[in-house]
């Protein structure tokens, strides 16, 4: 297949910085577009997978799925873009399009595997396929969305993947007006959390380590901020919320937690990957019908459905504009929760 050469930036190791590098884009098939990426956001799951955090990690990996530009080249058969149209790419590019959860328009759990933005099957070209921290992208136009035309299209690139993971869990356990729901941890996904929760009408706390984000939260809407912490703090909301969105990256002590679900609350785990320490007490899950549950982004249907909602009600993303040559010292940033609340590389830098 013929191919065109692009810069990227990309890790070649765990261990190494991103560097400026070059790939390979497919040429056009009839359904592809092509994309000029202008914005990426900067992902925590970018930096996990950039350091082989979960294992699995093939090199060079180029993160970035949080991907909005413009539609610069079509194929024959593209029927939903047209050059010049603003769009977003998140974290997938691909799926069989023909399982059960394919057909329920849950293609991030398609049963044959769906095919992540970076660090996928790319069967165009063999190999993985390569994120938005690159000068375009070409992507079938079934996994390309609208970007509305009102929002700021920088601040706009996070909804693609912080705003719909944590959208599809709201939605998924029925948050509306007046659900409590709390939000662990105000990094990019809590901080759209907290925006999309008081969107759809719910009452929102935030449970932080951080006391000095306290204003911060109230600002993006939190009604209240518990100090997670402090165990005075803790006890005050016993038995409190519906739902809980638990965005920590890392592992941690979830039983605490647990005990400020109301009964038949659930506690949606966003974040952490892999097994839980300490272990589980099932005493508060069996005795108030709690559960734990989790979840990973969302359809296309269902983002594009996010999109049109923050469209609707003026939400995006809290950013901070990067250059892509400053992506190793975001990391670092990133990693200590210094950051409000998500970067965002202007691509215009990869280009000079
Ligand atoms: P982030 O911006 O770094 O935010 C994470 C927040 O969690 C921090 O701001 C901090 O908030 C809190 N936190 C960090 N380390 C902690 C620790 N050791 N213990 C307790 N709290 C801690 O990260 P993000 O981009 O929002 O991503 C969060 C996680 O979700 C990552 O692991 C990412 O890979 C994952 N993710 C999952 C999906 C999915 O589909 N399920 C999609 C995207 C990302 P405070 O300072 O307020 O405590
Ligand atoms: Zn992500
Ligand atoms: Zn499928």
């Amino acid at each position: 297949m013929k191919s065109k050469i692009i810069k990227a930036y990309g890790a070649d190791s765990p261990k190494s910085d991103l560097s400026e590098m070059q790939i390979t884009r497919r040429d056009l098939t009839a359904k592809d577009v092509e994309i000029d990426i202008l914005f990426c956001g900067v992902c925590h799951s970018d930096l996990h997978t950039a350091r082989n955090d979960w294992g699995g990690t093939k090199y060079p990996a180029v993160p970035g799925h949080e991907i909005v530009g413009r539609i610069t080249a079509v194929g024959a058969e593209v029927s939903k873009f047209k050059i010049g149209d603003l769009v977003g790419v998140g974290c997938l590019v691909d799926s069989c399009r023909t399982c059960d959860s394919c057909k329920k328009d849950l293609e991030q759990y398609c049963l044959n595997g769906s095919t992540g933005t970076y660090n996928g099957q790319d069967v165009h070209l063999g190999g993985h396929t390569f994120g938005g921290y690159s000068e375009s992208v070409v992507v079938d136009e079934a996994f390309v969305l609208r970007v509305p035309e009102n929002l700021d299209l920088a601040a706009a690139s996070p909804l693609l993947c912080a705003g719909i993971t944590t959208w599809s869990p709201l939605r998924h356990w029925g948050v509306t007006n007046g659900t409590k729901v709390a939000v662990i941890g105000l990094g990019g996904l809590g901080h759209m959390a907290i925006k999309l929760a008081k969107g759809l009408g719910a009452s929102v706390t935030l449970f932080s380590r951080s006391p000095e984000k306290i204003q911060d939260a109230l600002d993006l809407g939190a009604d209240e901020v518990i100090i997670s912490t402090d165990s005075s703090q803790m006890d005050k909301v016993q038995g409190k919320f519906d739902v809980i969105i638990d965005t920590v990256p890392y592992v941690h002590d979830v039983n605490p937690y647990i005990a400020t679900l109301a009964i038949s609350g659930t506690l949606v785990l966003v974040g952490y990957l892999g097994p839980l320490e300490p272990v589980l007490n099932t005493v508060p899950m069996i005795l108030g019908r709690r559960s734990i549950a989790a979840s990973v982004i969302g359809g296309i249907a269902e983002t594009q459905e996010m999109l049109d909602f923050c469209g609707k009600h003026n939400i995006v993303s809290d950013i901070e504009m990067i250059n892509m040559q400053n992506i190793n010292n975001a990391y670092e940033r990133m990693l200590k929760s210094d950051v409000k609340y998500r970067f965002v590389i202007d691509m215009k830098s990869l280009k000079v």
